[in-house]
């Protein structure tokens, strides 16, 4: 058995002068491609931490993280760089757009720092702006579109390079019951075809459409069903 996500006992302590902050306990978890995972707890429990651990913006104090079969807990920045840039499409709450650039120039950038041609970073950012229902807005700048098409955009971003996993920490958090409800399909959708996807998030409504939960408390894993 293959997993795309492996942590075996991750740790991640923060030092803050004499005193040692213990955001992430001991984190053991295995991951397939394909699943559908919700990350929840409290404020501080250690979500984003945990996260950010999985999506290669950080390491850890201690533990191993192997992805897609690699240890990556002991890789340089550099290195880390480049896995994430392959492996990872990261999808935030406050949406984290270019303001000045249109939702194809958004949805285009991961390709630019892969090296792809104009034209072939045209193509295929067209293309998953379509997937996500925004082929009729590929020229409008985010404040020519609602939270919600601000949101799609992000998602087409975070599928351009084809990662293995989609990541979002709290992908709904600024929009509305309604918006959030049409975000949540189309993570459905993702699902269906194939996407692996990690979501953080504090809503129970939005976890339950998860087809698994894990819970931390004070970074620990507490709960995983
Ligand atoms: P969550 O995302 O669940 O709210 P975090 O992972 O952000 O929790 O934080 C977990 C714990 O680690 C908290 O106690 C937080 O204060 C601490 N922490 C997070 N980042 C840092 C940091 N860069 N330096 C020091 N402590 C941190
Ligand atoms: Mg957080």
């Amino acid at each position: 058995m293959s997993y795309m996500i492996e942590t075996v006992h991750l740790s991640r302590h923060y030092q803050m002068g004499s005193e040692t902050v213990y955001a992430l306990r001991d984190a053991s978890i295995s991951i397939k491609s394909g699943e559908y995972v919700a990350f929840m707890g409290p404020s501080g429990s250690g979500k984003s931490t945990f996260m950010n651990l999985i999506g290669c913006l950080d390491s850890p104090t201690s533990g191993v993280y192997r992805l897609n079969g690699e240890d990556v807990s002991q890789m340089k920045e550099y290195e880390l760089a480049l896995v994430r840039n392959r492996e990872i499409g990261f999808i935030f709450q406050t949406f984290n757009l270019l303001a000045r650039a249109s939702a194809i120039d958004n949805a285009a950038l991961p390709l630019v720092y892969a090296g792809a041609s104009r034209e072939a970073r045209t193509a295929r950012a067209s293309e998953v702006l379509a997937e996500v229902g925004l082929g009729e807005r590929l020229h409008h700048r985010p404040n020519e579109l609602s939270g919600g098409q601000r949101q799609r955009v992000a998602i087409a971003r975070a599928l351009v390079n084809n990662p293995s996993i989609l990541l979002a920490d709290e992908p709904t958090g600024n929009l509305d019951a309604k918006t959030s409800e049409e975000i949540m399909a189309l993570f459905q959708e993702l699902y269906k075809k194939g996407h692996t996807i990690i979501l953080v998030t504090h809503d129970p409504e939005v976890a339950a459409r998860a087809h698994r939960q894990v819970l931390l408390s004070d970074g620990v894993i507490v709960e995983d069903k």
